[in-house]
């Protein structure tokens, strides 16, 4: 919804050819197996599908996992900011339709039938009867029938349980962890992953999660994130410094610092440049370096 449909004829007149895509998703409902997503195209007949695992320990929340799949999808189905998005309303979604949003893909919630709803039900119940389920597939829209019986399949042999029965406690809600890409201020940090220094004001990518009800909050290297964040606040300016290009953040000043470059004294709070050059810290005005920005021309 964040293109306007004047928006999208424009793209029509312009002669861009729109795929409509339906994302729907099944077996949620039931307590056994992992959720189906799919992405469907009803004018090609195209379906993508992905299945959310039982369980996972990475520390991601059920929806940024199930939205980090669904990037997955389009990016197979090669699925563009051109094309329409009518997507279920469900909670499974909830983080996927923020990302839609806030990266201006042509959405809209749909009440699923027709090819994706057959799709996801359909692979569903591929995936029961590969797991050697002997029951029949969904009837009528029975749903409860159906559930109840694949329940008591996998609950009636404990290895089966082990392996496909659903983890509630990672789908959970409340403990929304998430990763952030953004700047480490004045503390150096230690990388989850290498164990190695995350330097002070540098990229960082943060995890937030709760463990035991405490808050709990983790730090990777960009490079060692386990996942790619699905929100950044890092800001990043790639300046001229001695003949050489120098990307550093802009941070909020979190102490009075003395400018690189005019050697005035840098108030808390403002926003403000830092950069390493040879391991030495380069800081000051955001304004003094921004006149310092390579130029286009020479790039
Ligand atoms: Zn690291
Ligand atoms: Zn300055």
């Amino acid at each position: 919804m964040a293109v306007s449909k004047a928006n999208r004829d424009l793209f029509l007149f312009g002669g861009i050819r729109l795929k409509t895509w339906y994302v729907e998703d099944a077996g949620g409902g039931c307590r056994a197996f992992g959720e189906i997503l799919v992405l469907v195209c009803e004018e090609t007949g195209e379906v993508y599908s992905a299945t959310v695992p039982v369980t996972w320990n990475h520390k991601m929340g059920w929806e940024e996992l199930v939205c980090q799949l669904m990037i997955k999808l389009m990016d197979q189905a090669q699925a563009t900011i051109h094309d329409q998005y009518l997507v279920c309303s469900g909670n499974i979604f909830h983080t996927y339709h923020k990302w839609l949003t806030d990266h201006n893909y042509t959405w809209e919630t749909h009440k699923m039938d027709g090819l994706a709803h057959e799709a996801a039900e359909g692979e569903f119940h591929r995936m029961a009867a590969e797991a050697g389920f002997p029951g029949m597939g969904l009837q009528e829209r029975d749903y409860r029938s159906y559930y109840t019986e694949l329940e008591k399949w996998v609950s009636s042999d404990p290895e089966r349980k082990q392996k496909y029965w659903k983890d509630r406690e990672v789908r959970k809600k409340p403990a929304v962890p998430r990763y952030v890409l953004k700047s480490n201020l004045r503390t150096s940090r230690t990388c989850q992953h290498c164990n190695k220094k995350i330097p002070p004001f540098s990229p960082v990518v943060e995890l937030k999660f709760r463990k035991d009800g405490r808050k709990i909050r983790a730090f990777f290297h960009p490079e060692c994130s386990p996942t790619k964040p699905l929100k950044t606040q890092l800001d990043q300016l790639e300046v001229q410094w001695k003949g050489n290009k120098l990307t550093g953040v802009i941070v909020p000043c979190p102490e009075e610092i003395h400018c690189s470059i005019c050697g005035e004294a840098v108030e808390p709070g403002q926003r403000t440049f830092y950069a390493y050059k040879d391991n030495k810290l380069v800081c000051g005005h955001l304004h003094c370096f921004e006149q310092s920005k390579p130029s286009s021309e020479t790039g």
